[in-house]
């Protein structure tokens, strides 16, 4: 099959483009985003809203206009908070999705081009390849053994064969389905072969648009953290129902149950269940996963499975490609072999000498015209170079007949015509096993070459082997193992390894995560590179025929001692998956092929290669890299690590703020002292500092030794008990140092209740900003904190005290917030106070430090 742009000309750029604007991109009518009302009906919903409004009713009974337009001016603070936040999220989640959606690659201005699947105009040309998604639906117009699997649309789950129709292509679209017709349909996907095709219909035209069935992108599901965090928000609901209840009653009862003290009661019961409500943690979570997503596609990952990033920092082992991943995938021919001597290219410009003319000429023969695989280029670069104008250029020749690789043969042939139909040569070129096979080389002969191919393979080349035959006079065979083959010689690739892939492969063994390398090239070849790039291990190889032979229980045993494994087919990379996860690995496997898709899937973490990875490996696959390299793996560790401790200070934190505001609310009704905080107090804490504080966690660097720890426990929860007694106690000291100025303002300073109460919220205002920077690190002090950049921290600390100045100073809001303004002094004491809450969670950081530094000593 010839994909040369000439003979399939397609559309011009313009064309393409006014075709696009005449007829609409293509895509499907895809579910229309939430309107403004959508969003609305959700925000109503929210408890804390239904709080708000019954608040402000109770407001309205009691006469309070003032306070209850204040509530009701939340209302709309919060509807523009969860707008916001929402359409945030929304955004980051569809920039994901469009950039994760299929690729096509179309014939535009002559040139063979990737483009987005909604850009394919009709009368694109398409080229396919196996594994893609067919991009709209189109015309075979050349096929080798094509096959696609049309389940989509019909149901029916066994591949169909395409092939080209007899003389001009149709210009109408027939129905899906049935053996051999010449129509390829959107959203199906090529299982096998390739074939280059005529797009007829896109969109909604398309036979999957008159269906009008959304192919999803982006998979939704819920994941560990999700449903903890579910439990989590259900018991501190109950709770807060429940003291809610107790408050409402004990008020009421202690202050002489009339219809004044119960609608008092209310209004203290509903502050506490504001107080309690915790309904930040599931914002924080998706909030936190989906910029989480985004933070990592700006490193060149696509997140495609939003649950994938939780588990990325829990990784263990990476598996992950050779070719292309670890190297380059830019190869050149450094070395030939033929007639019992080697040739050395790299850095000649000699001419080649004749005698390896024949292995360069039928290894050309055995490549596609204009090819794409880096493999073919090299070969055929060369062939250029060293070929052109000898009689061993066969440009002009015609192809007959191909034989594809196959799993069960690493080798592939071509069938050659010349012009004058004189000459038909075959040529085949694959791993050198499989060539000398085809060959059927004498014992003797093979071992001699084995001994070249594997001096070859400890340079780091993949080696290549070359054979030619001619066709048997009774016809062409099925098989290629019915050429006489003729041993032609040897070349030698050179696939450079990615410049920055040994310092990433250090910071995974110093991440405590294991890097496994998984290739289908010769074991020999694969050794060299580990060494190159500093595997721990590079010695021990296990290949594929060995793997083959191994029961589970061996392979289990063997490979934790084992991080090579060669000659492997990427239907063998299942089991590798399942060995590991059997061991209590946490796995992540690169892949790019259709067969890879299982173990992309069975893998905790599959990544797919955006690159030259194929669409059933992008959809099987969590992760997909865009540039295919090493490198962004790690980098997304290093991420997936940083969002979960972000994640987990940003709940700490949250956590801790709700104990002293909740116990101011509660504590004056159970002691009878005038309401400490009122809703207002709450409403402002809860809706103002709590979403900021979110934006500070989020955007907070990683910790120092974020690689430098082993990876954390896959079930490990989120917020062990621990984390929570920490947390705890980081909030009773806030509440007892809040509670402490409040008495200290009434009881010593007799400063009133007005005054005393400005005293309390000053310092819990102090100590909730206090809160904030000591929790942004575990290891860092509050001081080295403050001084790490982080933007957000400014706007939140600066915005806080700014308000706090405003309620206290400016006479409308004292009013509003019942407050008087303190002494300077006192307020100087309150803002001592509120910073020294947290002291007791730094000297506990200063202990850690201290233990951490004794302990590396
Ligand atoms: P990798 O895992 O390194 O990407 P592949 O699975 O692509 O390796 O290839 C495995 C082996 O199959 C190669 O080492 C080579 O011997 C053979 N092979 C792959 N592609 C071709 C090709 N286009 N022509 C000949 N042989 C090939
Ligand atoms: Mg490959």
């Amino acid at each position: 099959m010839e994909t040369d742009p000439n003979r399939w000309p397609g559309l011009t750029e313009a064309v393409a483009q006014q075709r696009l604007l005449d007829e609409g991109r293509n895509e499907l009518p895809s579910s229309k985003p939430r309107g403004v009302l959508g969003t609305a009906l959700d925000v109503v919903k929210e408890p804390m809203f239904l709080l708000l409004v019954a608040c402000g009713a109770l407001y309205l009974v009691l006469g309070d206009w003032k306070e209850a337009l204040l509530l009701l001016g939340f209302v709309f603070l919060i509807m523009a908070i969860t707008f916001i936040q929402e359409r945030r999220t929304e955004r980051a989640l569809e920039a994901l999705r469009d950039l994760s959606s299929p690729r096509a690659l179309v014939i535009r201005d002559g040139q063979p081009r990737r483009i987005a699947g909604r850009d394919v105009a009709r009368g694109d040309v398409l080229l396919l390849a196996e594994g893609d998604r067919v991009p709209a639906d189109a015309v075979v117009l050349d096929a080798v053994s094509l096959s696609a699997d049309e389940s989509l649309l019909t149901g029916e789950s066994v591949p169909v064969r395409k092939a080209p129709g007899e003389g001009d292509a149709p210009d109408a679209m027939g129905r899906p389905g049935g053996d051999d017709l010449p129509f390829v349909f959107s959203g199906t996907m090529i299982v096998q072969g390739r074939g280059v095709a005529r797009a007829l219909a896109t969109g909604a035209n398309s036979e999957i648009g008159h269906i009008g069935k959304a192919l999803q992108t982006l998979i939704p599901e819920d994941s560990t953290l999700k449903k903890e965090t579910g439990r989590l928000v259900r018991n501190l609901a109950i709770l807060g129902a429940a003291m809610c209840a107790v408050v409402v009653v004990t008020y009421g009862l202690l202050h002489g149950s009339t219809a004044e003290s119960w609608t008092q009661g209310a209004l203290a019961g509903i502050t506490l269940a504001m107080a309690i409500l915790p309904e930040e943690f599931p914002v924080v979570l998706t909030v936190f996963l989906a910029l989480g997503a985004w933070r990592i596609s700006r490193n060149r990952v696509l997140t495609r499975r939003i649950p994938a990033i939780e588990t990325l920092g829990a990784a263990t082992v990476l598996c992950t490609d050779k070719t292309g991943t670890l190297t380059e995938n830019r190869m050149t021919v450094a070395r030939l072999w033929a007639g019992g001597s080697f040739l050395e290219l790299e850095g000649s410009t000699a001419a080649l000498p004749e005698a390896f003319h024949p292995v360069v000429e039928y290894g050309v023969l055995a490549s596609q015209r204009d090819p794409v695989d880096p493999m073919e280029r090299a070969i055929d670069d060369l062939g250029e170079r060293a070929l052109a104008g000898t009689e061993h250029d066969h440009a002009a020749w015609v192809l007959q007949r191909e034989y594809p690789l196959s799993r069960e043969l690493l080798a592939l042939s071509r069938v050659w015509r010349s012009p004058d139909e004189r000459q038909v040569e075959v040529a085949a070129k694959g791993a050198p096993e499989a060539i000398f096979d085809l060959c059927h080389l004498p014992e003797e002969r093979r071992q001699d070459l084995t001994a070249r191919v594997l001096q070859m393979a400890d340079d780091g080349l993949r080696v290549l082997g070359v054979a030619r035959a001619k066709v048997p006079p009774d016809g062409m065979p099925e098989g290629q193992h019915d050429f006489a083959f003729e041993m032609v010689g040897l070349l030698g690739l050179k696939d450079p390894v990615r410049a920055t892939v040994p310092a990433a492969i250090q910071e995974c063994y110093g991440a405590g995560i294991r890097v496994v390398m998984i290739t289908g090239d010769y074991p020999g070849t694969a050794r060299s590179i580990a060494r190159t790039i500093g595997f721990q291990r590079p010695d021990s190889v296990i290949t594929g025929p060995e793997l083959d032979a191994m029961d589970d229980d061996t392979l289990k045993a063997r490979i934790r001692d084992v991080d090579l494994f060669a000659r492997v087919v990427p239907e063998q990379k299942l089991r590798l998956v399942q060995a590991l996860k059997a061991n209590g690995e946490v796995v992540a496997m690169t892949g790019d092929g259709v067969n890879d898709a299982p173990a992309l899937k069975a893998a905790h973490i599959g990544i797919a290669m955006g690159g030259r990875g194929t669409d059933v490996a992008r959809e099987a696959a969590s992760l997909v890299l865009l540039d295919d390299d090493f490198t962004s793996i790690v980098a997304a560790i290093r991420l997936g690590r940083r969002i979960f401790d972000n994640l987990q200070k940003a709940m700490s934190y949250i956590f801790a703020i709700h104990v002293p505001i909740a116990g101011l609310s509660l504590i004056p009704v159970v002691a009878q002292w005038p309401l400490l905080l009122l809703p207002v107090h709450v409403v402002f804490l809860e809706l103002i500092i709590d979403p900021s504080c979110t934006l500070v966690f989020e955007a907070e660097e990683a910790e120092q030794d974020v690689m430098q720890r082993p990876p954390r426990r896959h079930d490990a929860p989120l917020f062990g008990r621990r984390n929570l007694l920490l947390s705890l106690l980081q909030g009773l000291c806030v509440l007892g140092v809040s509670v402490g100025v409040f008495l200290y303002g009434r009881d010593v300073l007799e400063a009133g209740e007005n005054a005393a109460r400005g005293l309390a919220f000053a310092t819990l205002i102090i100590a909730n900003l206090s809160l904030i920077v000591t929790n942004r690190s575990r290891t860092l002090s509050a001081i080295r904190s403050l001084r790490t950049p982080n933007k957000p921290q400014w706007w939140v600390l600066g915005g806080g005290l700014s308000f706090l100045c405003l309620v206290l100073f400016v006479p409308f809001l004292q009013d509003l917030f019942k407050v008087e303004l303190p002494q300077p002094l006192s307020l100087l004491g309150c803002l001592a106070a509120g910073a020294s809450s947290v002291l007791v969670f730094e000297a506990f950081k200063a202990v850690m430090r201290h233990r951490g530094a004794t302990s590396t000593r």
